[in-house]
């Protein structure tokens, strides 16, 4: 390919997927995009197990938004289950409702207690209004302040430390906000208006996106390899600091160990994912059978133990929101302004907690921007 015509996006995840492919369907361009992995999909990536399974290699991946810009979108390249994700959590050996709503009120204390409580809450905040766990500590009756006290320790104390390696109260809110205590009787993880696993998983997904004449896949490649080169234009959904050879350190991320377990029974556990905020040193455990309801006289499961992300050790999964790791990015960011026809997206690119649906919109919008002028 002669490269000046050409647009190197780095990382075949599904930012870097879907930029490539607006570039080559919708604005007619080439496009040469990279990955270091041996496959596409990033940290999306699933597969077929001998069983028959499909297997979230890097963790369970639940689609749901409310944009549908993004619904549209991937509905061009796959059908949905309709799959609506519920997690249940061990609290002191009850399995009950996470994130916690007045079901789980109702399943960790005396009926009547639950009541007491259910009906203080009820003056105080709307039906299904959702609070964030530290806004929730901030009460001043006696019986609230036992709950929202409950609730930290039992659901978010000890999960946030195994997840983050600190404290809920040393992560930014956004962190635990994520899953708020829901005043509900809404057990689904997720209130968006389409949730749901892409029917013959997500690898296909960006297969098909990547399968265009003007698009040329090259795995195993490491963008220091085409360092050099010149392209059109280069979209880099790799971490910004690495793209700046780490000029100013580097930017901390968490990384995940997933323990895979092959069990010789029809299903290990009562749901797809069950959390463990308590007990053990794995955060949870993911039952992936559930997701496409993959019929198998064994099941596999996943026990996800957090850990430091470590260059050339271990990948990327999360970055820490926390004030310095944003100042260290936006050192990145302005850095940026000196350079032409390169743009940053997707979770380390942008350096941001997205979830796919997020990472899609990103790149969708910022396509709408350079090629369309919008
Ligand atoms: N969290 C928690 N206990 C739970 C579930 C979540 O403390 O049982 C907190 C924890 O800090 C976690 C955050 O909420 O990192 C966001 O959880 P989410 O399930 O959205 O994380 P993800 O699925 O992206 O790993």
């Amino acid at each position: 390919m002669e490269c000046n015509n050409v647009n190197l996006v780095v990382g075949c995840g599904v930012s870097g997927a879907v930029i490539a492919n607006l570039l080559a369907e919708i604005a007619g361009e080439k496009v040469v995009i990279i990955d270091k992995k041996d496959h596409v999909a990033g940290n999306c990536y699933d597969y077929r197990d001998e069983n028959g399974i499909m297997i979230h290699k890097y963790g369970s991946h639940i689609f749901h938004t409310n944009s549908e810009k993004v619904w549209n979108y991937l509905k061009k390249f796959t059908d949905f289950n309709t799959y609506m994700h519920k997690v249940i959590g061990v609290i002191d050996g009850i399995e009950t409702h996470i994130p916690f709503n007045f079901n789980t009120l109702y399943d960790v204390f005396p009926k009547s207690f639950a009541k007491k409580l259910e009906d203080k809450l009820l003056d105080i905040f709307e039906l299904n209004t959702k609070v964030p766990i530290l806004e929730f500590q901030k009460q001043d009756d006696d019986d609230l302040k036992f709950l929202a006290d409950f609730v930290y320790e039992k659901i978010f104390l000890h999960y946030t430390t195994k997840q983050w390696g600190v404290s809920p109260k040393e992560v930014d809110g956004a962190v635990t906000a994520r899953v708020p205590v829901y005043l509900s009787m809404d057990n689904r993880y997720f209130q968006d208006k389409y949730q749901g696993i892409p029917l013959d998983g997500y690898t296909k997904v960006v297969e098909k996106m990547l399968t265009h004449d003007n698009i040329e896949i090259r795995l195993n490649t490491d963008f220091a390899q085409l360092k050099g080169q010149k392209f059109k234009r280069i979209f880099f959904t790799g971490s910004i600091d690495e793209f700046f050879d780490y000029k100013y350190g580097q930017l901390p991320y968490r990384s995940v160990n997933f323990k895979l377990e092959t069990h010789n029974k029809e299903y290990y556990q009562s749901n797809a994912c069950v959390n463990y905020p308590c007990n053990y040193d794995f955060t949870r455990i993911h039952e992936y059978k559930y997701y496409l309801d993959d019929r198998s006289e064994k099941t596999v499961i996943a026990k996800e133990y957090s850990e430091n992300f470590e260059l050339g050790k271990n990948e990327r999964y999360y970055p820490i929101p926390k004030d310095e790791n944003t100042q260290l990015y936006e050192r990145y960011l302005q850095e940026t302004k000196n350079i032409e026809n390169v743009y940053f997206l997707g979770r380390l690119g942008d350096y941001k907690y997205y979830d796919m649906d997020k990472a899609i919109l990103r790149a969708l919008e910022l396509f709408e921007e350079i090629i369309e002028g919008k």
